[in-house]
């Protein structure tokens, strides 16, 4: 599938210190046009030596950069955000050929980064702490949030566009120093952004890339000058850098996997909770934190929202990202695609009702490439793989309840908790859901209940390990320290 490297292919490169050079490791990464199969570069990894130099510039620059005013460190984030703006469509072209999501997916998600940077300049608000005059006898305090050094994220592929942004701008902001490790699966997606970031006019250093795998990863969650790290992708990844940066004294945040839900209630208007259900489920061909791969349905409505979801399913055009009548792209990889394949052969065996089977499709979709049409199975048990598993493809459980506390009973058995919606006509289920449910980010007939940029992005139980999360305030909190001055003139 992928061959061996060519010398004049294109090879991702790491940007230190403003410069753009070769990582040093011996291991590498094929990367592929996953609606061709076609390899179109090479990932080459950092090692520690590489990760050596990245981090030392960063915390050189970190110096100068944290005592620069604020109103002069979002220069270059008002900047930043002009030219992701002028150049969306060339950054989402490369993001379509790497990921394989449509172009539409992937200026919605550029949009979605974009919004970060945008709060990001607004940073000379969000940094200010409180201050308190006599807060006792003739003594006044104030706290100031201060920046601490050198920060990392480790990002993954599904979001190669925007996950970076939801750190990069407020590490900067801040007063931080920033090296991000993007997915070796992704890396000219991270290429495009870091064009423009030498751009925007940071000064040398302040903005790292490294290019790399798992120990790149680790030598920067061990290094002694990283004083924090972000990390989204895969829970049991998610965990390890928990516990590894955790363990070496780092300040951590890290998003892991998830299998969200939707509740589907008795009053809820079906064509539009069908409509909602089938987006979340396969946009991005189910390849999002955000999906909700299993509906939990009233059974009262359970047949006419099954088949309200098949139909809707069955018409999404299945295709290569840049056709503009693609709705739903490929498979990151072959080897992704065969593990969805699996799990579908699994629901089977388990005993699930194959209502629509995405491989009935596989004549009429392209030869090469690594797709797969949508599969929905019906009567689905709570305990069964594909109710339970982060399959992370175009794969949608239903799941029949006798009520709404039934219903409500089974999203909270799921070991994650990223996200959940509900569809109801009735505030009462509404307000419940508020209260009981168990998820991070919930949306009441919303389909995909991703926050705003403004707004933390939360996660429990196996998709969250941490505290603090990505986004809005939460960032601001993560950056910084505060410092409270204490401040008393006997005798004035
Ligand atoms: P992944 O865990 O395979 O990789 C993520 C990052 O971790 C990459 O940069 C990779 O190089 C690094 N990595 C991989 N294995 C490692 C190891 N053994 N040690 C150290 N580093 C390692 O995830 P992925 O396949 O790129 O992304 C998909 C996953 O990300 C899904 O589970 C999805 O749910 C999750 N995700 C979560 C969120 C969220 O907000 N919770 C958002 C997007 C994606």
């Amino acid at each position: 599938m992928t061959g061996a490297p060519r010398s004049t292919e294109r090879a991702a490169q790491n940007y230190v210190g403003g410069e753009w050079r070769d990582p040093a490791g011996d291991d590498e990464q094929a990367v592929v046009n996953s609606a061709t199969g076609e390899r179109v570069g090479v990932t080459p990894f950092s090692d520690a030596g590489d990760v050596d130099e990245a981090v030392a510039r960063a915390d050189e620059a970190f110096a100068d950069w944290s005592a620069r005013p604020v109103e002069e460190r979002i220069q270059p984030l008002f900047e930043l955000k002009r030219l992701l703006e002028a150049h969306q469509d060339d950054v989402a072209e490369t993001l379509v050929r790497e990921h394989g999501k449509t172009f539409d997916e992937a200026m919605g998600e550029l949009r979605r980064g974009i919004e970060n940077v945008e709060v990001a300049c607004g940073i000379p608000s969000m940094l200010q702490a409180g201050h308190l005059p006599n807060a006792a006898p003739g003594i006044d305090e104030t706290a100031v949030r201060q920046p601490l050094g050198v920060f990392t994220a480790i990002t993954p592929f599904n979001f190669p566009g925007m996950i970076p942004l939801w750190f990069l701008p407020y590490a900067v902001a801040t007063g931080n120093a920033f090296v991000l490790k993007p997915s070796e699966r992704t890396p000219f997606t991270a290429r495009k952004l870091f064009e423009l970031i030498d751009e925007a006019g940071f000064p040398d250093g302040v903005v790292q890339l490294v290019n790399g795998g798992p120990d790149t990863v680790n030598a920067l969650l061990v290094h002694g000058d990283v004083v924090g790290a972000s990390f989204v992708g895969s829970t049991p990844v998610a965990k390890h850098v928990y516990e590894t940066a955790a363990s070496h004294g780092k300040r951590v945040q890290a998003q892991g996997g998830a299998k969200n839900h939707v509740v589907v209630s008795d009053s809820a208007d079906l064509d539009f909770a069908a409509e909602q259900t089938v987006s979340s489920a396969f946009a991005n061909s189910g390849q999002r934190c955000l999906a909700n791969p299993v509906a939990v349905v009233h059974d009262d409505v359970y047949e006419e929202f099954a088949d309200r979801v098949v139909s809707k399913a069955d018409a999404l055009a299945v295709g290569d990202g840049l056709d503009a009548d693609t709705e739903m792209g490929p498979l990151v990889t072959a080897d992704h695609e065969a593990t969805v394949r699996e799990y579908v052969e699994t629901g089977v065996e388990e005993g699930a009702t194959l209502l629509l089977d995405g491989r009935e499709r596989d004549d009429d979709l392209p030869d090469e490439g690594y797709y797969l049409a949508p599969s929905v199975f019906g009567d689905v048990e709570p305990d069964m793989t594909v109710a339970r598993e982060e399959i992370f493809g175009p794969v949608l459980a239903l799941v029949r309840a006798d009520d709404f506390g039934d219903a409500l009973e089974t999203l909270n058995r799921s070991e994650y908790g990223n996200a959940a919606s509900l569809f109801t006509e009735r505030g009462g289920e509404a307000r419940r859901f508020r209260h009981e449910a168990e998820a991070g980010n919930l949306g009441v007939n919303v389909g995909t209940a991703a926050p705003m940029a403004f707004f933390h992005f939360g996660g429990r139980n196996d998709s969250f390990f941490g505290d603090l999360h990505a986004q809005g305030d939460d960032m601001i909190r993560f950056y910084t320290d505060e410092t409270v001055y204490i401040e008393r003139w006997p005798g004035e």
